[in-house]
Parts: structure tokens; C-alpha cells; sequence
């Protein structure tokens, strides 16, 4: 029988008590099982939509997805069952079928969350192919370059500039294969309330969102003899930048304490 607020559950062949209300993919992160995720981003963006953290659940038809479907008493869970991997390979597959693809020249190759699983899964050809949306890149802003030729939809930036920067700059327009993350109508980020953070950018799993690269203006200018080449951080970044050398906890401490910067 089940203790007060604790579930027991039985997750790929391990016993695992779990508090209530957890998710199943926080059950299985608590006992060191990963589950791949896409749109998931925690306390910001949680809606299941992307279906790659989708696991079996014995006695239920279907896969359940785990970034939302709450534990319950009794589960028995499988994360990594022939079915859902063969599955999570198909989603991939059908993502990818409608993606630029072009890695090579892409500014997050390496670093890109699609990239890193379709390597663990192993997905060398796409079998899905057919009619692909072509999006104009919009590099009017003057930080933020976009190009959602290279968008999964998985809505992790509009979920950021929302309920994170309170901003709510973009939004997600049209319905199916027509669907898209634009603006108020579909202006460049430059024409709208869009502040340039670029928190968006960061909660982007592919390079559908890019810092715009002044590189070849700075050496440019630094190679002018005429001119004092000066360099700051805009404020709005300074806490992105802050994390980035690691010196988020303290910045965090030195706010707590009444400091400032
Ligand atoms: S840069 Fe900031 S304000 Fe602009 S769209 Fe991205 S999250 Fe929203
Ligand atoms: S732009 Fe990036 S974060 Fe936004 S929906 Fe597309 S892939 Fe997701």
C-alpha cells in the first residue's frame, strides 16, 4: 500500500518511490534514467508536444509522455522498449523531413539538441520526404537572426519570452504544416516590442535563433588606425553573459545580499 504523498513504481525492471504529482520523467531522472526530451523545458515550457520523451506504460494502449503525464500507484514503465525507440527514431525521421538539414554551415552544429539525437538515434537517411516550408530569415533585428527554415515548433522561445521575460513578442500563427513562430503580423523582430535579450535564442534546441555576428565589423574596426574602439555589454545581456563564465551564483549572492552588480 502506498505511503502518504509517495508513489511506488516500477520504472525499466527498478523499484522507485516517488513523491506525488511527479512526472514520470522526473521519477526516471530521480533514479539516474535519462529520457531524451525536445520541447521540454522545465517550469517554462511543458506541454508535450514534441512526443521524443513518449514511453510504454504496461495495461495502456498508446505511448504516454512523460514530461506530462504524472506518476501513478502501481506503474510499470518502460523507457527504452524496442516500440519506443523505434518510435522516438520516427519522430526524429518525420522532424527532420521538414528541416533545412544544411549542419555544416549552421552556427549551433555541435551544439544543437536535434543534431545530438538524431546522432543517438541513429538517423542517417529520411525516409519521410515531400513538400518542405520555406520561411524568408529575418536579420533586420540588430542582434537576432531568424531563421525558421531550421524551427521544430517546439515553442521553448515563445514559453521564455512570455512567462520568462514577460515580453510575449511571438507567438505561434496558422494551424499544421502552415504553422509558424512569428510576430504581430509577421513583422521583423526589429518592428516589434522585442527587447533583444536573447533569452529566446537561448532556450532554442536547433539554430532556428542566432546572435547576429558583428565579428568582421570588430576586426574591421579594430584594424582602423583612426579609430577608439570601445566595448560594452548592453544590459539586457549581462546576466546571459554572467552564467555563461560561470558567475551566475555569485551575481545571484550578491543580489540576495543587498549588493549590487
Ligand atoms: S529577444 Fe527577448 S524579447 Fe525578443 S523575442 Fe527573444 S525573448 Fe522575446
Ligand atoms: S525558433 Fe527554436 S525555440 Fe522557437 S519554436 Fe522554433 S525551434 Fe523551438
Amino acid at each position: 500500500m502506498a505511503e502518504e504523498n509517495y508513489i511506488n513504481l516500477t520504472i525499466d525492471g527498478t523499484q522507485v518511490k516517488t513523491k506525488e504529482g511527479m512526472t514520470i520523467l522526473e521519477a526516471a531522472k530521480s533514479v539516474g534514467i535519462d529520457i531524451p526530451t525536445l520541447c521540454f523545458l522545465k517550469d517554462i515550457n511543458e506541454v508535450g508536444d514534441c512526443r521524443m520523451c513518449i514511453v510504454e506504460v504496461e495495461g495502456r494502449k498508446g505511448f504516454a509522455t512523460s514530461c506530462i503525464q504524472k506518476v501513478e500507484e502501481g506503474m510499470i514503465i518502460h523507457t527504452h522498449s524496442p516500440a519506443v525507440l523505434e518510435a522516438r527514431r520516427v519522430i526524429l525521421d518525420l522532424i527532420l523531413s521538414n528541416h533545412h538539414k544544411d549542419c555544416l554551415t549552421c552556427s549551433r552544429s555541435g551544439n544543437c539538441e536535434l543534431q545530438n539525437l538524431a546522432i543517438k538515434f541513429n538517423v542517417q537517411n529520411i525516409e519521410y520526404t515531400g513538400k518542405q516550408s520555406e520561411h524568408t530569415i529575418d536579420d533586420l533585428s540588430p542582434s537576432i537572426v531568424r531563421d525558421f527554415n531550421k524551427c521544430i515548433l517546439c515553442r521553448r522561445c515563445i514559453a521564455t519570452c512570455k512567462n520568462v521575460q514577460k515580453i510575449g513578442a511571438i507567438d505561434c500563427m496558422n494551424r499544421g504544416f502552415d504553422s509558424c513562430i512569428s510576430t504581430v503580423n509577421n513583422q521583423s523582430l526589429r518592428d516589434v516590442n522585442c527587447t533583444n535579450c536573447g533569452q529566446c535564442i537561448e532556450a532554442c534546441p536547433t539554430g532556428a535563433l542566432r546572435e547576429k555576428d558583428n565579428t568582421d565589423e570588430v576586426w574591421k574596426a579594430l584594424k582602423d588606425e583612426k579609430k577608439y574602439v570601445i566595448v560594452q555589454t548592453a544590459p539586457a545581456v549581462r546576466v546571459a553573459l554572467g552564467e555563461e563564465f560561470r558567475y551566475a551564483n555569485r551575481y545571484k549572492c550578491n543580489r540576495k545580499n543587498g549588493n549590487g552588480s
